[in-house]
């Protein structure tokens, strides 16, 4: 028996164990009754405890037995009785965002006609899959209507009826089950057929927000909170933006202009630092290639302008060289050649800087990292090698 149609805001139970078994490390649980909500139509599953038991899952054995498997961590005994107790939190949620489901569902169709095509709400970003093409003004308005229902804060009722008094009784969606069916009514709202859990009034599925929207197979898919998950969202957006505001002086809503500025000046200066490093980088090559008139040359230079200077080095006729340039705990640094020098560039490196402990490769420029305190050495070595050749 589903007691969580009958008494939706219970949050413990009492029930007796029909059948238990175990699959491995996966124990099972059928009982008499249970306020144990499964995993169907959109809605996730209750967890909680049977006799202390942490319930992991719970779900819908087969249609055709109707019966509820409860997921166990440990064994549980036969025919014993047990109390149910539910994760009562967790469920709450769920009641919220499926009643905000149906609000916001009806809401669209009545803004602008669109249909529900499917449900998730599996997260606390819950989903609407309608048939209408994405548009801001009519998911404005929906959102409004939705909230406009909470506040009127209109009562939710559950009753069955036969399939064969489908027709006349006017449901927003045709029913996916047949024999008996469960309608939820919003009254004076909405009519749907649904086996979820729903709070007693809209006024307790609000807020509803739609976070997000967008085209999705050929409609709109609406992503939306519920309720406290909506509340909790909000609260920590705003604490984002009061501290993002105190950083640039301004109220949480006019956080956008400083931090437009920002991104501006960083543009402009990242574009400065860029020429500047460039002159740097020229400026240094013509002075290496003043002060080795052969074109064999060693130096340490600085980190911020190592790759742009031997980048320069490395187009210029004749040039073999070595640069180092300490990079905090290591020394980074660039071997290269001009294609037109007559040195093998890899034998070069497997005599300098290998044994010193080097990283890395290239085939016409060889860039890597070293030990800290190997740059002096590594230039020396390279002097009396470059000598040699
Ligand atoms: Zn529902």
């Amino acid at each position: 028996m589903r007691l969580y149609y009958q008494r939706p805001y219970d949050s413990e139970f009492s029930a007796r164990v029909q059948r238990a078994w175990s699959e491995g490390r996966t124990h099972y649980a059928v009982l008499d009754q249970t306020l144990f909500y499964p995993t169907a139509g959109g809605q996730i599953h209750d967890t909680g405890t049977l006799n202390g038991i942490r319930v992991l899952e719970v779900r819908e054995e087969d249609k055709a037995t109707g019966q509820i498997l409860h997921v166990l961590e440990s064994p549980i005994a036969e025919y014993t009785e047990v109390q149910g107790k539910l994760d009562w939190e967790r469920r709450y949620r769920h009641m919220q965002r499926h009643t905000a489901e149906h609000t916001l569902a009806q809401a669209f169709w009545r803004a602008a006609g669109w249909e529900t095509l499917a449900v998730n709400m599996s997260n606390p970003v819950c989903t609407i899959d309608f048939s209408g093409q994405p548009d801001e003004a009519v998911v404005r308005q929906g959102e409004a209507l939705a909230n406009w229902a909470v506040y009127a804060n209109t009562p939710i009722r559950t009753y069955w009826i036969s399939d064969a008094a489908v027709e006349q009784e006017g449901l927003r969606r045709a029913p996916k089950v047949r024999g008996q069916i469960r309608v939820v009514e919003i009254e004076g709202w909405d009519k749907v057929a649904c086996g979820g859990t729903h709070v007693a009034r809209t006024g307790e599925a609000g807020p509803i927000k739609v976070v997000k929207y967008e085209r999705y197979k050929g409609g709109t898919r609406v992503y939306f909170m519920a309720g406290w998950e909506a509340l909790e969202t909000f609260v920590l957006e705003h604490s984002i933006l009061s501290r993002l505001g105190e950083q640039f002086s301004s109220a949480p809503l006019e956080v956008e202009r400083p931090i437009a500025n920002l991104r501006s000046d960083w543009y402009n200066l990242r574009g400065e630092n860029t020429a500047l490093k460039d002159e740097l980088a020229e400026r240094i090559m013509r002075e290496l290639l003043a002060e080795f008139p052969q074109h064999t040359i060693h130096a340490q230079v600085s980190e911020n302008v190592l790759d742009a200077v031997g980048k320069r080095l490395a187009e210029w006729p004749g040039v073999l060289a070595l640069l180092v340039a300490p990079s905090g705990d290591k020394t980074r640094y660039v071997l290269l050649k001009h294609s037109s020098r007559p040195e093998n560039l890899q034998a070069l490196w497997e005599e300098v800087l290998q044994p010193l402990g080097a990283r890395g490769g290239g085939a016409l420029v060889k860039l890597g990292v070293l030990p800290a305190d190997s740059a002096e050495k590594a230039l020396q070595r390279f002097r009396n090698a470059a000598k040699g050749a």
